[in-house]
């Protein structure tokens, strides 16, 4: 039983052995990806729920690997997080969604270009000088504050040094550019303690709307955000609704706009560009 027990132990130790390795050779892939600019963007349309109508897209990144083709963040970004590689990819990100802004406003009609909304770590706003970088990135590329709204996740902003973070989403604010609380039901922040941050967006996590249509607690708690919400004079959007009686429901209850894979998955930007237009690529 001592040899079990001792064979387990190494079996046990390998283990970590090998997960340690493989998140190391992650960290140095994906710095080399940062140096080289091995990303590209997504982007998922949101949809004005009652016309069908595309008002801002959501930049999502994707890992253009040379051998392994493209790869979605749930197999990187929490080591992009823990390794602080989040930092220069995040910029770059919000870099290359005014550029492309800028192209769709160059191409549609006045006042028909959609708003996009970036996500951003609180890691990026731990380096000084985040708010001068959105600033300058505006600048360069003229996009206007208006078309950009910045998404930030609510269990990181809870858990991190909230004054700093807050005063900086104050100075955006006051720019001009709209900032979404992501995820939102997911940590223990409430609406009431929303009421006196600078907050424009509330996106409701798609886990409630997955049961909402099923079960009365998640229900409840999407009927409530969006009465709330309405109050706060806050927008809702409900995210990954992905099929007619998610949709339904949300507008029956009030809910002005929704993103999932009902309306679209992330699409390229010249895609997006075909979805405004409605042509095919
Ligand atoms: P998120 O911000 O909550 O983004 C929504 C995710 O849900 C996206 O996954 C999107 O493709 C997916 N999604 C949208 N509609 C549906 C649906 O109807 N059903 C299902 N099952 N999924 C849907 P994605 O692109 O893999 O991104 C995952 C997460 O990675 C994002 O979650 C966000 O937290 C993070 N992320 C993505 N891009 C960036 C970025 O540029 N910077 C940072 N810091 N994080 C990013
Ligand atoms: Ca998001
Ligand atoms: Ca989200
Ligand atoms: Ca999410």
């Amino acid at each position: 039983a001592k040899g079990a027990g001792k064979n387990q132990w190494r079996r046990y130790q390998r283990h970590l052995h090998d997960e340690m390795v493989e998140r190391l050779e992650l960290r140095s892939a994906l710095d080399h990806a940062v140096n080289e600019g091995h990303f590209l963007l997504h982007y998922q349309p949101i949809v004005d729920l009652a016309s069908g109508v595309a008002v801002g897209f959501e930049a999502l990144v994707r890992w253009s690997h040379p051998q392994r083709g493209v790869i979605t963040p749930d197999q990187f970004i929490e080591v992009a997080e823990e390794s602080g590689l989040v930092v220069p990819m995040g910029r770059w990100v919000l870099e290359e969604a005014l550029r492309t802004v800028s192209e769709w406003r160059r191409v549609l009609p006045p006042g028909q270009a959609p708003y996009v909304t970036v996500n951003v770590s609180v890691r990026q706003f731990r380096e000084a000088g985040f708010v001068d970088q959105v600033r300058t990135a505006l600048h360069h590329t003229g996009v206007p504050p208006q078309s950009l709204m910045l998404e930030i996740t609510e269990t990181l902003l809870m858990k991190d040094d909230e004054q700093r973070v807050w005063s900086d989403l104050s100075t955006l604010r006051e720019m001009g550019i709209r900032i979404a609380i992501d995820d939102f039901g997911t940590g223990y922040s409430s609406l009431g303690y929303l009421r006196q941050r600078p907050i424009d967006v509330v996106k409701i996590d798609k886990t409630f709307i997955d049961d909402m249509v099923t079960s009365p607690q998640p229900l409840a708690l999407v009927s409530g955000i969006v009465s709330l919400a309405r109050n706060l004079q806050l927008t809702v959007v409900a995210e990954g609704i992905e099929d007619v009686a998610h949709r339904d429901l949300l507008v029956q209850l009030g809910c002005p706009l929704g993103q999932g894979f009902l309306f679209s998955s992330p699409l390229g930007p010249t895609e997006v560009l075909a979805w405004m237009t409605g042509t095919t690529v």
